[in-house]
């Protein structure tokens, strides 16, 4: 039974993350070593939850009760009482690698560990734990709180027992799953990523500007929002990575990062949540940037 739950990283997705698994009645702690990550990560639990409180879709009392379940710390040293730890922490192996040999030590022998990774190998973050079997890919969509899926991944030596009760998790904080094997970027990333970075090719080759591939994409394809504003919400160095992590994994050139959006990430330009991407976001519209 999952009752305590623990975060790591409260950027985009450890901040949904939290935000559902307390609208669950969980106990969460959500773990950053940054206070500031952790002071926007609750700001903006508190907006979305009141946001939701609007909308009727849940009420004053829930928004209350779940906000009165989440509690921060800059060391994981608070989560020796989870059931399980979800790690959602920069896109970056050998940040997560560090973490979870930290964590273990730490943990109780029955806790569940799971990664948000975007595109790293179960199998490999898993080895390095004292407990592969126990270690599993539960991928969430960003938003969090508004994505319906979340995408589970076994490792190669991810046991039964583990795979149900994150599927019983995943579905007790009202997602969907689907199971995917662990091969680079698993399925929404093998197949979403090369889309986005085929737009930044697209734009970098100045077969159209921000406008047009993003009016394209929404009203051509019917995408709910252009390739380059989702690559912009993602974040750019998550796309970046997530590239490369294929272009490696696959030995493959078509997966190629564009040199655009490897000279964004350069320059700090990683999207909405450092203010400029492919759009300008410090006006009260995003404008586009090329
Ligand atoms: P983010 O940049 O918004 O947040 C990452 C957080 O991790 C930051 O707050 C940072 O301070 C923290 N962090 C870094 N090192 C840490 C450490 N050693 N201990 C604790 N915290 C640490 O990133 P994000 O978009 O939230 O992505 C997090 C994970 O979720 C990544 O693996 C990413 O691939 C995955 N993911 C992202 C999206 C997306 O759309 N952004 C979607 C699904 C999955």
């Amino acid at each position: 039974m999952i009752d305590k739950i623990g975060v790591i990283g409260a950027g985009a997705m450890g901040n949904g993350i939290a935000h559902v698994c307390a609208l669950a009645k969980l106990d969460v702690k959500l773990v950053d070593v940054s206070e500031d990550q952790l002071k926007k990560a609750m700001d903006t639990i508190r907006f979305n939850m009141e946001r939701q409180v609007k909308r009727n879709l849940i009420t004053a009392a829930d928004e209350k009760a779940a906000l009165g379940r989440i509690s921060t710390g800059l060391k994981i040293d608070v989560l020796g009482d989870c059931d399980m730890v979800i790690e959602a922490a920069t896109e970056k192996e050998q940040v997560k690698k560090d973490i979870l040999k930290a964590l273990c030590p730490v943990l109780k022998p029955t806790a569940l560990l799971a990664s948000n990774t975007s595109s790293i190998s179960i199998t490999r973050l898993g080895a390095v734990t004292d407990r592969p079997s126990k270690f599993i890919g539960m991928h969430f969509m960003n938003p969090v709180p508004v994505m319906q899926l979340v995408e589970l991944i076994r490792g190669l030596a991810t046991d039964d027992e583990t795979f149900t009760a994150t599927k019983v998790l995943a579905e007790k904080l009202g997602k969907t799953t689907a199971t995917s094997e662990d091969f680079p970027a698993f399925i929404v990333n093998r197949i979403l990523q090369p889309m986005i970075n085929e737009a930044i090719y697209t734009l970098y080759e100045g077969v159209g500007t921000v406008d047009s591939i993003d009016t394209a994409m929404h009203l051509g394809a019917a995408h709910p929002m252009g390739p380059l504003q989702l690559a912009d919400f993602i974040g750019l160095d998550v796309c970046l990575a997530v590239m490369q992590v294929l272009y490696e994994g696959l030995a493959d050139s078509k997966y190629r990062p564009c040199p655009l959006l490897v000279k964004y990430v350069e320059a700090g330009w990683l999207g909405r949540k450092t203010g400029r991407g492919f759009y300008d976001y410090s006006g009260d519209k995003p404008v586009p940037t090329r």
